[in-house]
C-alpha cells in the first residue's frame, strides 16, 4: 500500500499531510463520541436478525486529495449523501458480514476476521473503490464491539452481527454518451454498523426448503459472484419472492445444470460412498461461488476429522471426505434415487449451518432424509463445533480474535 503514509495529527485534525502520499485509515487516531441516549435493548424473544441497530457506528471517508479521514466511532444515525453519488447509480457498494460472540468467560471474540478483511479488500478493488489498511479496520471493529458489548446476548447461538460497508460517494456526471458518466468513484465512505442477532431463520434449526432456479442466474463465469458486491443481491430479491410464493424458504441458484449456492449461503451435500465413508461435497471456487468463511471452516474441520479432532455426532468408523467439485441437478436426482443422499445443508455467518429438508426441481421435490425434524449428523457436527470455537469453548488454530 505504497501511496499511504500518516503524518502529524493534532486533536484529531491532520496538520501535515505528506506531500506525495495520501492518509491511510489509522485506528490509533480514532475519535470516539458516545451516545447520550442509549437505546433500550429489546427482549431476546423479539430479536429478529438485522432489525435493530446498536448505539454506535464507525465512519471514515476518502477524498482523492487527502486520502482516508480520521475514523470516528459515533452515535448510530442517518448519513447524508449527494443524490448523484456513484453508489446509488452504479452500485459502487461492497459489504462484509461477520459476528462477535460472547464467551462463557465474558470475553468478546471475532471469528477469523482476517478472512473478511481479505475479502473486502478484493471486493473494494473489483469496483475500483479506494483501498485501506484492513488491519486498522479490525482494530476499529474490536473497539466498536467493546463499546457495544451490552448488546451481545449472553446465550449460546446469539451474537452481534457486524456489517462493514464501503460505498462510492463521488457525485457522478449522469451522462452515458461521453466517457464522463460511468467512472470509478474517487470518493468513498467506509462505515460499520452492528445488530444483535438471534437465530436467523424463523424455523430455527428445523430444515429449510429450497427451490432450484435456473432461469434467473446469480453468478456466471467472469462475473462478480465471487465478490461481496451489493450489485449481486438486488437482482435476487424477485426470484426469492417467487420461490416463497411457491412455498419454499430460499432459492438454490443454478448455472445451467450446475448447483452454485443456496440464497446467500454456500451449499453442501453429504453422499454415502461404497466404502461406508461419506463424501461431503460443495462447489469449487470457480469464480461463481462466494468464498465463504464458514465454507472454508467447514472444509478444514472435516479434513481434520478424525486425525486431529473428533467432530461430535459423526458415527464411529465413518470417514468424512470433504470435496470441492461440481454438483449438478442430475447428480442430486441420481443420489436421491439410489438412496445415497444423506444430507443437504447451507452455511454462512448469519445462521452458521442450516439443514435443507427438500429441494424443488422441475415441479417435483427431492426429499432429504428426515432426522427427527432436525439437521443430520454432519450439519449438526459442524454447527456445534463452529459455535464452540466462536464462543471460545474450543481453541482451534487461531480462529478466534479476542476484542478486549
Ligand atoms: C456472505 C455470503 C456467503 C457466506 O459467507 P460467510 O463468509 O460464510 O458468511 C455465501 N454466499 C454468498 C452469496 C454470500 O454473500
Amino acid at each position: 500500500m505504497g501511496i499511504f503514509s500518516n503524518g502529524n495529527v493534532t486533536n484529531g485534525i491532520p496538520t501535515a499531510k505528506p506531500s506525495t502520499s495520501l492518509w491511510d485509515l489509522d485506528a490509533s487516531q480514532v475519535k470516539v463520541t458516545l451516545t447520550d441516549a442509549p437505546k433500550v435493548i429489546p427482549p431476546l424473544e423479539s430479536l429478529k436478525f438485522g432489525q435493530v441497530m446498536t448505539d454506535h457506528m464507525i465512519v471514515a471517508t476518502f477524498h482523492p486529495q487527502t486520502g482516508w479521514s480520521i475514523p470516528e466511532i459515533k452515535p448510530y444515525g442517518p448519513i447524508c449523501l449527494d443524490p448523484a453519488s456513484s453508489c446509488f447509480h452504479y452500485s459502487t457498494s461492497v459489504f462484509e458480514g461477520m459476528k462477535a460472540y460472547m464467551g462463557a468467560d465474558g470475553k468478546t471474540r471475532l471469528f477469523r476476521p482476517e478472512l473478511n478483511m481479505a475479502r473486502i479488500k478484493r471486493s473494494v478493488d473489483r469496483v475500483a473503490l479506494p483501498a485501506f489498511n484492513t488491519g486498522a479496520l479490525i482494530t476499529l471493529i474490536r473497539r466498536l464491539v467493546t463499546i457495544e458489548e451490552r448488546w451481545i446476548p449472553k446465550l449460546s447461538g446469539y451474537s452481534l452481527y457486524i456489517r462493514p460497508t464501503v460505498i462510492g460517494t463521488r457525485p457522478g456526471k449522469l451522462v452515458f454518451l461521453t466517457s464522463l458518466g460511468v467512472t470509478a468513484s474517487d470518493q468513498a465512505m467506509l462505515y460499520v454498523i452492528c445488530s444483535p442477532a438471534g437465530p436467523y431463520f424463523r424455523s430455527g434449526m428445523r430444515p429449510t426448503s429450497l427451490l432450484a432456479v435456473g432461469e434467473n442466474v446469480r453468478a456466471w463465469p467472469g462475473g462478480t459472484g465471487c465478490y461481496k458486491l451489493s450489485l449481486n443481491y438486488g437482482s435476487t430479491m424477485k426470484p426469492l419472492k417467487d420461490a416463497e410464493r411457491q412455498g419454499y424458504n430460499q432459492v438454490l441458484w443454478l448455472l445451467g445444470e450446475q448447483v452454485t449456492e443456496a440464497g446467500a449461503m454456500n451449499f453442501f451435500v453429504v453422499v454415502k460412498r461404497d466404502d461406508d465413508g461419506w463424501d461431503v461435497i460443495t462447489p469449487a471456487l470457480d469464480g461463481t461461488i462466494l468464498p465463504g468463511v464458514t465454507r472454508d471452516s467447514c472444509l478444514a474441520l472435516m479434513a481434520a476429522h478424525p486425525s486431529r479432532t473428533i467432530l461430535p455426532q459423526i458415527p464411529d468408523g465413518v470417514c468424512l471426505h470433504p470435496q470441492e467439485r461440481t454438483i449438478t441437478m442430475s447428480d442430486l436426482v441420481q443420489w436421491d434415487t439410489e438412496g445415497r443422499l444423506l444430507e443437504a445443508f447451507s452455511v454462512g455467518t448469519a445462521a452458521i449451518v442450516t439443514a435443507v429438508g427438500r429441494i424443488g426441481y422441475n415441479g417435483k421435490d427431492i426429499r432429504i432424509p428426515d432426522y427427527e425434524g432436525g439437521p443430520g449428523p454432519v450439519a449438526k457436527a459442524l454447527y456445534e463445533r463452529i459455535l464452540e470455537i466462536q464462543d471460545g469453548r474450543v481453541k482451534w488454530e487461531g480462529w478466534s480474535t479476542i476484542c478486549a
